[in-house]
């Protein structure tokens, strides 16, 4: 069996799948399931490391940052040292004492004091170390108030005796020398031997203050961010410089090599370990994480509910599918170029040809070659511009053919069809084969025909017989008439007496005449009588007319007239005025008219008495829900309908009669309700003084046919 095809345009269905859509969602599903918590676990794993690596990583270079910074802080400390060191030296060889100028040592380091802030005393020397001159910084009290400064000779000897030898400066070991203020600084005396022409005449000592040395250094950073210091090789602090205080952790040491002495120097940043969240960096990278997780989960929310409308879209297109497959009734779906982009089995099976052979086809193989051209141009015209996208609902009847050549009636119904945005697409067709729809017609119509060919041939059998009566009476008159005739023209004595009496011819061709006129009527009765017979007999033809009530009954009257008078009875008409008129197949009525006419007078025949037998043929109109109808009624006087008997009444071949065929009250209600009618009877009440029934009233209706014109009341109808 051909399957749907895969529509190509993406506004259109999706194709399904030959396996059960349903069932490979369920196992994929539950097969899913597991790895797939499985990688969401991996994945939260790997994004948790990820993360802590980040984090790791960003604590770690601003560690790295830290540290760095203190090294090129310690870097630049160490040059300013040397620079500051220099600086001291150079304004140490302008400090000459010359003979004839005594006080000009003394004013040049003044000078030298006020320049240069980290020295605290200038003492110039004779070559034993004996103090000749000494100058003190003006920006702090003299260094050595409360403390000798013979205390610091030992080393003062020590540095200069390696002047001496090396003849250039050299630094004593540092000293801490207690200030009033009971605090005191770190001191370092850099004796500096003084020349004269090769001879060692004396020594420059200048006592350096480290703390103020420290100060005068020129790094942006000290001061601000990080703490200077001299320690010792232990780390002992002998001097500091700056309002911060180090945190500790960042630290960088420097070795001072100066000339006779050693220094380490040490910066220590007053920033502390990165902690987490204060620092930028990794707020930032945190955040992001935090963002990113948040991501993750949305994403996790996002994909189940995407899965889960997956799984019921799924669902759907299974159930769809399942629909389409066993639906009997033919699918085709069409864009706008009048291209089928889908058809279902049903369709298949009806032409006999597969989606995949139908799919794309703009002059499909089911379209009969001579009537392809007329398709085409049907279906140009739908798809011209500015015509309306609304078919007609009612659905139009044409001829497919099939794969075997078979040609075969189907009505299509078409409707626009519309994406999911609204837009048209093209036109979703409904077909329906009507080929059995048709045979069963046609079986049923042949059926038909022959029940009324047979009836008709009943009718036709007992008419046969009402002739030979009614038509015994005109033959006889015109036998009659005939041997009276003959009579007169052969009786003897008629030559003579028409010699001696001329006037005897006149009154022999009168009497003549009268007889030949009779015989005349009666035969032209007798060719009326048969003639009406032939009528009923031969007529055939189907289509339904609009005709008068009064015409119908009209058109019967003549042979209901024949066999109510074989049985004495009289007719009586009760036509409404005007005649209400109706669509129907005359002969078809007429037939039911006439059944209804023969019944009632058997019915009076035998069992009412002969001045009661009345036929009475009525019309009348009436209103109800559903619209205007005319009822026709056939009322007899006979004994009425026994309950037995009603309820088979209609049974086909029911009869209570010894030649009835009992067919036709089954006729007559298959005739009136192909007409939209209906059909039933009532017993008539009994007349005081009888036990029985005074009579049966056998009724039909049938839509009441409206003129064309503006619609006539009659009195009835407005009553
Ligand atoms: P048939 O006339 O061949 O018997 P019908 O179907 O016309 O077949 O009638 C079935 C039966 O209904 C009749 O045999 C008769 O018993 C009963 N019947 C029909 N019309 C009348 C009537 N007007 N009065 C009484 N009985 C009737």
């Amino acid at each position: 069996m051909s399957r749907s095809p895969a529509p190509s345009s993406p506004s259109l269905p999706p194709p399904l799948g030959e396996r059960s859509l349903a069932s490979w969602w369920g196992r994929a599903r539950s097969n899913w399931r597991r790895p797939r918590a499985l990688l969401w676990g991996a994945l939260v794993v790997l994004l948790l490391v990820a993360q802590t690596l980040l984090v790791a990583l960003t604590l770690r270079y601003e560690e790295a940052r830290a540290q760095e910074r203190s090294d090129e802080v310690a870097a630049a400390a160490l040059g300013e040292i040397r620079r500051r060191s220099q600086v001291v030296l150079q304004g140490l060889q302008g400090l000459q004492h010359r003979p004839g100028e005594p006080h000009a040592w003394r004013r040049n380091a003044e000078a030298l004091l006020a320049e240069l802030r980290e020295i605290g005393r200038i003492e110039r020397r004779d070559a034993s170390l004996k103090i000749l001159e000494s100058a003190e910084s003006p920006f702090r009290e003299p260094l050595f108030m409360r403390w000798p400064r013979a205390s610091m000779d030992p080393d003062i000897a020590q540095a200069c005796g390696v002047a001496r030898r090396a003849m250039s400066p050299m630094f004593s070991h540092s000293q801490f020398v207690p200030l009033s203020d009971g605090l005191g600084v770190e001191v370092l005396d850099l004796c500096v031997p003084i020349q004269e022409t090769g001879q060692l005449i004396g020594f420059t000592v200048v006592s350096i203050v480290m703390p103020l040395l420290l100060d005068e250094l020129r790094v942006v950073e000290l001061g601000r961010s990080h703490e200077l210091s001299i320690v010792e090789a232990d780390g002992t602090r002998l001097a500091r410089s700056g309002a911060v205080r180090g945190g500790g952790v960042f630290i960088a040491d420097r070795i001072v090599d100066l000339p006779g002495t050693t220094l380490q120097l040490r910066v220590d940043a007053v920033q502390r370990a990165p902690s987490l969240i204060p620092n930028l960096a990794t707020a930032l990278v945190l955040g992001l994480s935090i963002g990113l997780f948040a991501v993750v989960l949305l994403l996790a929310r996002d994909w189940r509910r995407r899965a889960l409308a997956e799984g019921l879209l799924a669902e759907a297109l299974v159930f769809r599918k399942a629909m389409e497959d066993s639906l009997l009734t033919g699918l085709r779906a069409r864009d706008h170029d009048g291209r089928i982009v889908y058809v279902n089995p049903a369709f298949c099976n009806m032409v006999g040809y597969s989606a995949e052979e139908l799919q794309h086809a703009r002059s499909p193989p089911y379209w009969p070659p001579e009537w392809a051209a007329e398709y085409q141009r049907r279906q140009a015209a739908r798809q011209a511009p500015g015509v309306a996208a609304e078919p007609p609902h009612e659905g139009y009847e044409t001829v497919f053919l099939r794969r075997n050549g078979e040609r075969f009636p189907v009505v299509i119904y078409e409707a626009p069809l519309v994406d999911g945005n609204g837009r048209h697409t093209g036109w979703m067709s409904t077909v329906l084969d009507l080929s059995v729809q048709r045979r069963a017609e046609d079986l049923s119509r042949q059926q038909q025909e022959r029940l009324q060919a047979t009836a008709r041939l009943a009718s036709a059998g007992e008419m046969a017989s009402l002739l030979s009566h009614e038509l015994n009476q005109p033959l006889s008159a015109i036998a009659s008439y005939a041997t009276g005739s003959l009579n007169l023209i052969d009786a003897p004595g008629r030559a003579a007496s028409t010699q001696t009496h001329p006037t005897g011819d006149e009154a022999l061709s009168t009497q003549l005449r009268y007889a030949f006129v009779r015989i005349a009527e009666q035969a032209e009765r007798a060719g009326r009588v048969i003639k009406s017979v032939h009528d009923f007999v031969r007529r055939r033809h189907q289509a339904h007319e609009v005709i008068a009530a009064d015409l119908l009954i009209e058109s019967i009257l003549p042979l209901v007239r024949l066999q109510a008078r074989k049985s004495g009875a009289r007719v009586e008409l009760d036509i409404l005025q005007p005649a209400p008129r109706v669509k129907v197949d005359r002969t078809m009525v007429e037939q039911v008219l006439l059944n209804l006419a023969r019944n009632a007078v058997q019915a009076m025949d035998g069992c009412t008495p002969l001045a009661d037998r009345m036929l009475t043929l009525r019309v009348r109109l009436v209103s109800g829900a559903q619209g205007r109808w005319v009822v026709f009624s056939v009322i007899d006087a006979g004994p009425g309908i026994a309950a037995e008997v009603a309820s088979r009444l209609f049974t086909p071949f029911f009869t209570t009669k010894d030649e009835g065929m009992g067919l036709g009250l089954s006729l007559c209600r298959t005739v009136v309700e192909q007409h939209g009618g209906a059909m039933d009877f009532d017993n008539l009440p009994a007349k005081s003084g009888q036990a029985g029934p005074a009579g049966t009233e056998f009724r039909f209706t049938l839509p009441l046919s409206l003129p064309r014109g503006p619609t006539r009341v009659s009195p009835i109808e407005s009553a």
